[in-house]
């Protein structure tokens, strides 16, 4: 039993359900909470409006006055965690810092860094596993390798749950633990952050979505009482709510994966049939996420390269003018430019579309699917690097269990099936207001404030096919390990 502990928040802001702040609370007498926005991060941000800053501060917010509620204060500093978490733990002589696990690349480097310069100060650092129910080493293939393709990985997965459902769903009851707990009188030495302004950002007012654990939690009632009933039929349409719209609240821990997980899974029980199979397909969802987690643990290299062997070192083309049609939505493809506008403008975009309007960067355009993951790293509010690089190397054929690259998006179909009425796409296209559904979906119109196509979708898809063939290295062993 330590007498006084620091919990870190990080990818995890919330009270209830939280696995290391249920630690602490075990494990230490006296408790203070902490929450860094990292420089490192941070500088490398250009715009200053980024909504992703907005939806944090707005998460903390609510930490924050749940937290002073119960007596406790949470100190907001700004600058390298490497330095700051070990300074401040040294000034409230706490003894241990308590953290759950971050899988990104530099998140380990950091918090290995961190742990040093704690350890140096005879100070300990935990950390546990929060953000997903099974790590990689819990879920391997017979042979201990890592799975590389999403059935048998889901099969294995659903086995292990299945061995200790009730371990691995339970809440940890951190919440009330904590009503139950001492904090440690706050430092006034220490100097806090007041706002976003004082780091150089502003405050978005437009963000869609509001940030917090008490939204995440009405967002996610919304969507269990209603439309998980027939998630799997709507899924797809460009209609508002036609998903869960959970996955920013996921990135940040605003809601844990464990009671996501296990409500779906009791309501599937308690259903037959189409109820269930809608649930199902949820829960499958939710299951790609760690997949994509699972890999990203396995091969960090993943980022930057192909998975597969074989695709790697394609001679994509350069051409900066496709690539800021794209980027700004004027491809000339209502679709596809509707997506992008909504992408820079909401920070948000439906699954559907993401792997649409990445079929026609990698495949239509013939870019660098990097150009693509880079730019979603940008404007994506839900940005999350292991499922950003998965969708993005499924989309271009380069990765793990990824669409064969033959299998090109049509965006006249696609849009025609999920948009009929185009109205997903007059919303972000405002100039095509007055031209008919029909005309949209075929590109049969012509005014003179939208572009014309900039490929032929026919013409590309017959070049993308033959560049594939041209340029794939057959003899490439099939994946490279990290
Ligand atoms: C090119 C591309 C890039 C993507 N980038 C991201 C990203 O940066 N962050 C991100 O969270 N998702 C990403 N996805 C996956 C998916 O598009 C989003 O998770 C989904 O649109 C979020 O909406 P929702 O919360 O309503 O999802 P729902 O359909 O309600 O699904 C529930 C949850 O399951 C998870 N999930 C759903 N689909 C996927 C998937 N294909 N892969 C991994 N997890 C999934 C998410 O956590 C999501 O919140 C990407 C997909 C593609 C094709």
């Amino acid at each position: 039993m330590y007498s006084k502990g620091l919990f870190w928040f990080r990818r995890d802001l919330r009270l209830e359900d939280n696995a290391a702040l249920y630690s602490t609370c075990k494990n230490c007498a006296e408790l203070s909470f902490v929450f860094v926005f990292d420089e490192n991060i941070l500088n490398k941000l250009i715009n200053k409006n980024d909504k992703r800053l907005t939806f944090i501060w707005q998460s903390i917010c609510c930490l924050k006055t749940e937290l002073e509620k119960k007596g406790a204060s949470l100190y907001l500093l700004y600058g390298d965690p490497v330095i700051e978490i070990p300074k401040l733990a040294k000034n409230l002589k706490a003894e241990c810092v308590f953290a759950n696990r971050d899988y990104e690349k530099y998140a380990l480097e950091r918090d290995e860094k961190v742990q040093a310069h704690l350890n140096e100060n005879e100070i300990n650092f935990l950390s546990q596993k929060d953000q997903i129910i099974f790590e990689l080493p819990e879920v391997l293939k017979p042979d201990r390798k890592p799975y590389i393709v999403f059935t048998p990985y889901k099969k294995a997965w659903l086995k292990n749950l299945l061995t200790r459902s009730e371990f691995y769903l339970t809440a940890y009851p951190s919440q009330d633990y904590l009503n139950k707990k001492q904090f440690t009188p706050k430092l006034a030495s220490i100097n806090q952050l007041q706002s976003l302004e004082q780091i150089g950002f502003q405050e978005n007012k437009n963000l869609i979505l509001q940030g917090g654990f008490l939204s995440a939690e009405k967002t996610f009632e919304q969507f269990i009482e209603q439309r998980i009933f027939s998630y799997k039929e709507t899924r797809d349409f460009l209609e508002p709510n036609s998903t869960s719209n959970l996955s920013v609240h996921l990135r940040f821990g605003n809601i844990s994966i464990r009671k996501c997980f296990r409500t779906a899974w009791n309501l599937m029980l308690s259903h037959k049939l189409i109820i269930k199979e809608n649930i199902e397909t949820w829960l499958s969802e939710l299951i790609w996420r760690e997949f994509y987690s699972s890999i990203l643990q396995a091969f960090s290299g993943i980022e930057k390269q192909e998975f597969k062997t074989e695709y790697q070192n394609l001679p994509w083309k350069k051409d900066e003018k496709l690539l800021q049609a794209w980027i700004n939505g004027q491809t000339g493809y209502p679709i596809i430019d509707a997506a992008m506008r909504q992408l820079k403008a909401t920070g948000q975009m439906p699954n559907r579309l993401r792997m649409i309007v990445a079929s026609f960067l990698c495949k239509d355009l013939l870019l660098d699917w990097r150009f693509g993951q880079a730019h979603f790293a940008n404007y994506l509010l839900d940005f999350d690097l292991a499922s950003n690089n998965g969708g993005w190397q499924w989309a271009a054929s380069t990765g793990v269990d990824a669409v064969p690259y033959f299998r090109i998006f049509n965006p006249t179909l696609q849009s025609e099936k999920f948009d009929p009425k185009a109205k997903y796409i007059k919303t972000y296209i405002p100039e095509l207001n007055n031209i008919e559904a029909k005309d949209i979906h075929n590109m049969t119109f012509l005014i003179p404030d939208y572009p014309a196509p900039i490929v032929n979708h026919k013409e590309a898809k017959q070049k993308a096919i033959e560049f594939f063939k041209m340029h794939l290295k057959p003899n490439a062993s099939e994946i490279r390990l990290a």
